[in-house]
């Protein structure tokens, strides 16, 4: 509880970044700060929603899922898979749009990153609506792999984002209303 309250006493909010009307949640004030990213990194490893056998891989989303997402996976043993913006990652990769609030965004994933049946840990700092990591899910299993849960550091509470993932574990250190 204290160690929560320290996280969320960094962590950032900024009106009207990125633009008008978004309350944005910056991060890497926790990062910056040597309690805070340890207690961050211990928190999320103890808060993950499967154990430590039932997982290969982890995988993280550009860019912020790329701060903290390769710490993780070595504290766990395992390793890391980037989920990129498109056109970052040589050929061949698989890429899945999915819509924003203006137009779509497009991620991408390298084909041969993730074995046939491999089970995969997707991390980001933040779920809002939930359509990032649903994309991220949707490359995971395009590639042959298994989704077997997701964490975030963040959830904004209210918008559903977990439900619009699917019936996967997850879990979420930070409730922001
Ligand atoms: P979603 O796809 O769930 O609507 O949005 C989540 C994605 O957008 C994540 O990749 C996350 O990094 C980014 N994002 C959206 N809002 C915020 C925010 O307030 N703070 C941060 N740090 N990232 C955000």
């Amino acid at each position: 509880k204290e160690d929560a309250d320290y996280l969320i006493s960094l962590v950032r909010a900024i009106p009207g970044f990125p633009k008008e009307g978004i309350l944005f949640r910056d991060i890497m004030p926790v990062l910056a700060d040597a309690r805070g990213l340890s207690i961050l990194m211990d928190a999320l490893v103890s808060n993950l929603s499967i154990a430590n056998d039932e997982f290969d891989a982890v995988a993280g989303l550009e860019a912020r899922g790329f701060l903290f997402g390769p710490a993780l996976a070595e504290r766990l043993g395992k390793g890391f898979i980037a989920v990129r913006k498109a056109g970052k990652l040589p050929p061949p990769t698989v890429s899945e749009s999915y819509a924003l609030e203006y137009g779509e965004a497009t991620i991408e994933i390298e084909r041969n990153a993730i074995r046939e049946g491999e089970r995969v840990l997707i991390v980001d700092d933040l779920i809002a609506t939930g359509g990032s990591a649903s994309a991220a899910r949707d490359l995971v299993i395009s590639c042959g792999g298994v989704v077997a849960g997701f964490s975030f550091i963040m959830e904004l509470s209210g918008l559903d984002g977990v439900k619009a993932l699917g019936d996967y574990p997850t879990s979420s250190l930070l409730m922001m209303p």
